[in-house]
């Protein structure tokens, strides 16, 4: 018998925590979780997954639009915001039930407490004592609360976007990255008059210029105002719903809602990370090993903590290496590489692998096959949006290397397209497969030639 409580304690039940904590538990391993909010962490309560409900909810007005070209007469629509956030409330609430179900399944113990750590062997979980042979920290982030803007108090963040009382009439978002992007697509898709602010040249910067240009182009087209090369400086609250936001250029907009979506911070603080001497990097994250070992040799910490990429299936990836080192007795070390991911924005972008520029840095010779055209669905229905391809082939190996996707279902082509990248697949291979059609997604197997390609970093031919 263990001289522990606990096998294995995991302190977060969000996606990396239960997936570690119900796989470990399944083993027969005596395991708790403890979580100090709702089971499912950020992606399943207010990230991920109401999002994408979000999402859907803010394409309607469009998909009502395109019907008239087929034929369909609708009449004027009306949306409430507050049938919205029920529904969406009780769909997570149904998913928190199958987290916690299946935590308990498995025989793992719940704790509804907020767990800090005393030693690497003892945690604090609401004022009761208890050890722990290997202790997972698995607490995610929280978005950057930005303390030294005058007037962040006044703004709201992801977190308070999902369950406003009412629908801004007029919504100012700062940052340029998935969150910032994502949410000024559902805001303006719903109806509210949405200015997203960006501090850099272009939006989504670790995407490909193609992508990022054209995704650009197409948000203003539909009426979303982005105001890049600028930051904002002072929100003054001049009522209730009534803001008036200062910008560095000079100007002042006037918006009901502020919504800053400038990164996230992991959240160690008051974890008792000293007392365990579990150290941390300059940002607050928890520095680990390839097997998201800490400094402390039973300690582990996975998924945004970390800090290493904030994703849902990187941070149960690292979650289940975790099992397999640990506990099947197969040392599996965590892979992110190739991760194939998607912004879910209007079009979506769906991508994996490097973007030209970053692949001009690596290799000599690169050889790019870029597509653009109207989807089949928009020639009835008159939409102007254009679907991009891009694919990046090293151009000595043949390799594809990147892959690139905006349009309509970009996201579940990324996917596909992550695992003929993962599997190191030619651009031979590509040419090789035949084409599904009439699909927009054909149009990757069927760019035989190049548009153009780079040497030593210079675009040629
Ligand atoms: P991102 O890192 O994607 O973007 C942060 C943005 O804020 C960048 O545009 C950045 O600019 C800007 N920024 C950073 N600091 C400042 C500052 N001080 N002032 C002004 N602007 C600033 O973070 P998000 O918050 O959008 O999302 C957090 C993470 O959550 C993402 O990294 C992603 O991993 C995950 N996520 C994934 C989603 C998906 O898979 N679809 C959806 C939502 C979130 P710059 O580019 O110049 O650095």
């Amino acid at each position: 018998m263990s001289e522990f409580d606990y096998d294995l304690f995991v302190i977060g039940g969000g996606s990396g925590g239960v997936r570690a904590a119900r796989l470990a538990a399944g083993l027969g391993k005596r395991v708790a979780v403890a979580e100090e909010y709702r089971f499912g962490g950020t992606c399943v309560i207010r990230g991920c997954v109401p999002k994408k409900l979000y999402v859907y909810a803010s394409q309607f007005p469009e998909h009502f639009e395109d019907a008239a070209g087929y034929g369909w007469t609708v009449p004027e629509a009306t949306f409430d915001w507050k049938t919205l956030v029920a529904n969406k409330e009780r769909e997570i609430t149904r998913l928190e039930g199958l987290y916690r179900k299946g935590l308990e399944n498995a025989g793992a113990e719940i704790i509804e407490a907020r767990a800090t750590l005393v030693d690497r062997h003892t945690l604090d979980v609401g004022g009761r004592r208890v050890t722990a042979d290997k202790i997972i920290i698995a607490v995610g982030g929280r978005p950057n609360p930005h303390l030294a803007l005058p007037g962040h108090e006044h703004c709201i963040f992801s977190n308070e976007a999902f369950d406003l009382a009412e629908l801004p009439r007029a919504i100012v978002i700062e940052g340029g990255g998935y969150i910032a992007v994502e949410f000024a697509n559902i805001f303006h898709g719903l109806g509210v008059d949405t200015t997203l602010v960006y501090r850099g040249k272009e939006i989504l910067s670790r995407f490909d210029q193609d992508l990022r240009r054209e995704l650009h182009a197409t948000m203003e087209a539909k009426g979303i105002k982005i105001l890049c090369h600028d930051v904002l400086t002072e929100i003054e609250k001049r009522g209730e719903g009534d803001l008036l936001v200062h910008l560095k250029s000079g100007k002042t907009i006037e918006a009901s809602q502020v919504m800053l979506a400038i990164g996230r911070l992991p959240n160690t603080e008051g974890l008792g990370l000293e007392a365990a001497g579990v150290e941390t990097g300059k940002g607050g994250e928890i520095p680990v090993d390839n097997y998201s070992r800490t400094n402390v040799d039973n300690i582990w910490a996975l998924g945004d903590v970390t800090n290493r990429v904030q994703l849902t299936p990187v941070a149960i990836h690292e979650a289940m290496c975790f099992i397999e080192t640990e506990y099947r007795n197969n040392p599996t070390e965590v892979d992110h590489d190739m991760i194939a991911t998607a912004v879910f924005s209007q079009p979506e972008i769906g991508t994996v692998g490097l973007s030209e520029d970053e692949a001009a840095k690596r290799f000599d010779r690169l050889e790019i096959y870029r597509a653009s055209f109207r989807p089949m669905r928009h020639t009835l229905s008159g939409r102007q949006e254009k679907m991009l391809m891009k694919l990046v082939v090293d151009g000595d190996s043949r390799r594809v290397i990147g892959a690139h996707v905006m349009g309509p279902d970009a996201g579940e082509m990324a996917q596909l397209l992550g695992i003929a990248l993962k599997a190191r697949l030619s651009k031979d291979d590509f040419d090789r497969t035949m084409a599904v059609h009439p699909s927009a997604a054909e149009e990757l197997v069927t760019m035989y030639a190049p548009t153009y390609r780079v040497e030593k970093g210079e675009r040629v031919g």
